[in-house]
């Protein structure tokens, strides 16, 4: 299955479209809609300058906007039933930050005045249909749609990366989220029926055709909530800061884990302390398995590609220590069930999100085979929709 045009959209816009023109009395100037993430491999490599293999779901977040004269913006937030005004930040002025859906837009308008966009007031309706918290990234869908909208309606001609670094900053320097850039580059620059291989360090990228036969994903929320995912997230790139610290005090020049190559890990992980060891590791073997599936996926070897997801889980579970119990009974649990090729955690992990690679006509099968198994040992509810490869962000003028 793959998802290409606005129409699989269109009742997210028709959403966002009809509040406007009831709220404000006349039809918007923009809309921008932004996806979701889903990542196949290559799991806690973005900020350690590693490589990653998203792809955008056919799931996204919209914003229907219009400029209005002076320096006072208006948006409201169907999910959350809110409204945030306020007059824009001064650039010595920053606005204050919320802890909530407000917040990002508070710092995304930082952020712009930073960098010495001139805005004008607006007002803005903003509604989603990415599942917040459970790992597709509805944080950055819903980032670069706002900053997609305001590009639009103010002209600021921000280029794709620009935004990109800009919705990060948001995360990075209003949020306290250390996050790498793998999230909103998927939502940017999303393709339909393809994944997306990133160097992070270069930044250099290249759309990879999913098309093995036969294959489709799913998403499994393990319904526990990521209440450690944010300081895990954090910790975890501490840890692997400081084994790049302890290699640079020994012999290895090196800024970033990803830059030991394969054939050096053995002498590398030697010089390291257990933990930052085994962090090590699992960053360059990720790195070697992102590889490793785009070489599946270009030859359609899907066998191939779901010992790669499993390995990946496996390692983040062992080696990452980013794994639960609940995560790995239900990798375990979907493993087994026939047509289903492989499964891993997605995302920071601690709770959140799984995904699984399957035959088509057995990812219907999955949920419900997880559901009592997975209730009798942990007392939760397991849940999970397919997500298919689909366009990144895109504006209309309605
Ligand atoms: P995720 O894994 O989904 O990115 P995060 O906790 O990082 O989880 O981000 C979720 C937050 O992103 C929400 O709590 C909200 O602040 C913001 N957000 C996501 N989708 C929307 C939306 N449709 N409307 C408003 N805010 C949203
Ligand atoms: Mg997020």
């Amino acid at each position: 299955m793959q998802a290409s045009g606005a129409e699989i959209h269109s009742a997210l816009i028709s959403r966002v479209t009809a509040r406007f023109r009831e709220r404000f009395g006349a039809a918007p100037e923009v809309v921008a809609v932004a996806p979701g993430r889903a990542n196949i491999i290559g799991e806690h490599t973005d900020y350690n300058g590693g490589f990653v293999l998203p792809f955008a779901v056919d799931r996204a977040v919209a914003v229907a906007l219009a400029r209005t004269p002076g320096r006072g913006f208006a948006l409201e937030s169907l999910d959350f039933s809110d409204e945030l005004t306020g007059d824009l930040p001064a650039s010595q002025a920053p606005l204050p930050i919320r802890r909530d859906w407000a917040g990002y837009v508070a710092g995304i308008l930082n952020e712009l005045a930073v960098g010495g966009h001139a805005l004008e007031g607006f007002r803005g309706v903003v509604a989603g249909e990415v599942p917040i918290g459970s790992g597709l990234s509805s944080s950055a869908a819903f980032e670069v749609a706002v900053v997609s909208a305001l590009d639009l309606a103010f002209g600021l001609g921000l280029p794709p990366w620009d935004k990109v670094r800009l919705c990060q900053a948001t995360e990075n320097h209003w949020f306290g989220v250390r996050s790498g850039l793998m999230d909103q580059f998927a939502s940017v620059f999303g393709q339909p029926g393809a994944a997306l291989f990133l160097d992070n360090t270069t930044l250099a990228w290249r759309a990879i055709p999913l098309q093995v036969p036969d294959l489709e994903w799913l998403v499994l929320d393990s319904g526990v909530p990521r209440t450690l995912a944010a300081s895990g997230y954090n910790t975890r790139r501490g840890e692997c800061e400081r084994a790049v610290g302890l290699l640079n005090q020994v012999r290895h020049p090196i800024r970033l884990l990803s830059e030991i190559r394969p054939d050096q890990l053995g002498a590398a992980l030697g010089l390291l302390p257990d933990v930052e060891s085994r962090r090590a590791r699992h960053v360059v073997e990720e790195n070697a398995r992102v590889l490793a599936a785009v070489g599946a996926l270009v030859v359609g070897d899907a066998c191939w590609l779901g010992s790669l997801l499993d390995e990946s889980h496996r390692s983040l579970r062992d080696a990452y220590e980013v794994s639960l119990p609940e995560l790995d009974f239900l990798a375990e649990t979907a493993r087994a069930l026939e047509g289903v090729v492989g499964v891993r955690l997605m995302g920071a992990g601690f709770g959140g999100s799984m995904i699984v690679a399957a035959r088509a006509g057995a990812v219907e099968r999955v949920i419900p085979a997880l559901v009592e198994p997975y209730r009798q040992r942990f007392g939760r509810v397991v849940g999970g929709f397919r997500v298919a490869p689909s366009r990144g962000a895109y504006t209309l003028r309605p």
